[in-house]
């Protein structure tokens, strides 16, 4: 499986200086790309081929005075920026036509300077190294200090640069990393996700909600409130918004970190895992949009996804739309909607049930129905997650980003995988 591994960087001035020019280049090509292709739909001309187009805004437009300066940069950097462009193009036309499953995917759109997000991405072709002094060796960049926070498993495939909105840098490596299973657990759980409780697990385990973001609310309020009173454009505006990008860059990290942690113990522990598929764009248009941002289920549900299949388990999300709240784990009766209040209820049949157990106990069933189905083969093997969201491509939809914990070894693909059912 392909995975991703993060660890800060430490660049110097002339570093950071050249990477902000990379930065520029590849956002250059990126939008002069999308802007050709947009002029021939416009004009009614076809659509102009991966080829050409890298013809047209890499060769051609070096030898032209107003855009001479991308020899500057590595020409892999280029390159990569308009492979994104390719793939969000790809994605979206995939989406028209139904191909790709899940929510729609926006046609491609500008970058900004003013992106919470800087990447750009150098594979194996750029001849980028790790030094044996531990630096990373970047083609017309120089060499980064890494703070290695773990040993990366293989030779890395291709890594990105990111500077995130807090101004930190990380370098990104793509490694192709072997399965790791571990030896077999007895025990299988479901689990039921919720807002009282982050996670009610079948054997009766409560995970109370850590709610980061509510912790640190008051904080954000403040620097937020600081922010806008400076002055646009001035420079302890831009001091500011660095602050408030740090806060909130800590709460994710502490949130990523939490669920890291307690998705690798759910796996350690049991062979089965079975997760309620939850609705989650959905309910964030609700009422209860901060809280359930701030719980970061998806973030947590792909967590438990790739790491089972990396450590041989079986994972499985069981229909969103099964009565596992109403359904009496016991006898089986379908005891009718219960409203949100109804922390425990009685069945006729005598069995007494705590709301958020009993749903876990029915997810449980159902994942266990659901991998015996039919011919009585195990629901699909675990997928290997596509690339993800690359340079540049903006993350849509995603309610939690997995983005950059330094170290942490992050699976490569999300949303291609939204839907899919066996
Ligand atoms: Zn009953």
């Amino acid at each position: 499986m392909q995975l991703r591994y993060n660890y800060r960087v430490y660049p110097t001035s002339g570093q950071r200086e050249a990477l902000a020019r990379a930065f520029g280049c590849a956002r250059v090509v990126f939008n002069d790309a999308l802007r050709a292709r947009q002029a021939a739909r416009e004009q009614g001309l076809p659509y102009i081929s991966d080829g050409d187009l890298s013809k047209r805004v890499i060769t051609e437009a070096k030898t032209t005075p107003q855009r001479a300066w991308l020899g500057e940069v590595s020409a892999v950097v280029l390159q990569q920026a308009l492979a994104d462009l390719n793939l969000a193009y790809r994605n979206f036309f995939a989406s028209l036509s139904g191909k790709r499953k899940g929510r729609k995917v926006a046609p491609p759109r500008f970058r900004s300077r003013k992106d919470n997000r800087q990447a750009i991405r150098f594979t194996a072709n750029a001849r980028f190294k790790v030094l044996d002094n531990g630096r990373l060796r970047l083609p017309k960049i120089g060499d980064l200090a890494v703070r290695w926070s773990r040993a990366l498993p293989a030779t890395p495939s291709s890594v990105t640069i990111v500077m995130d909105a807090a101004g930190r840098y990380f370098a990104s490596f793509v490694v192709q990393a072997g399965d790791e299973p571990l030896p077999p657990a007895e025990a299988e759980v479901g689990i039921d996700l919720g807002l009282t409780h982050f996670a009610v697990l079948s054997d009766g385990t409560k995970v109370a909600a850590p709610r980061f973001l509510r912790k640190a609310a008051r904080k954000l309020r403040r620097l937020q409130q600081a922010l806008s009173r400076k002055q646009r454009g001035s420079n302890n505006r831009t001091k500011a918004v660095v602050t408030v990008a740090k806060a909130h860059a800590r709460v994710a990290d502490t949130r990523r970190d939490w669920q890291h942690k307690l998705s690798i113990q759910i796996i350690r522990d049991n062979q089965a895992v079975y997760v309620e598929d939850l609705c989650v764009t959905g309910l964030a248009r609700t009422r209860l949009a901060r809280s359930v941002h701030d719980a970061g289920w998806a973030g947590f549900t792909a967590m438990l996804e790739y790491k089972a299949a990396r450590y041989g388990r079986t994972f499985a999300k069981i229909d969103r739309f099964a009565p596992t709240s109403q359904t009496c784990s016991v006898c089986g009766r379908l005891d009718g909607p219960k409203p949100l209040n109804v922390r425990s209820w009685t069945c006729p049949c005598g069995a007494v049930h705590d709301r958020d157990v009993n749903a876990a106990i029915n997810v449980l069933a159902a994942g266990r129905a659901e991998s015996l189905n039919a011919c009585g083969a195990q629901v699909r093997p675990a997928p290997v997650p596509a690339p993800r969201r690359e340079a540049g491509i903006r993350p849509r939809a995603a309610p939690c980003s997995t983005r950059s914990t330094e170290g942490t070894p992050v699976p490569l693909g999300r949303g291609e995988r939204q839907g899919r059912r066996p």
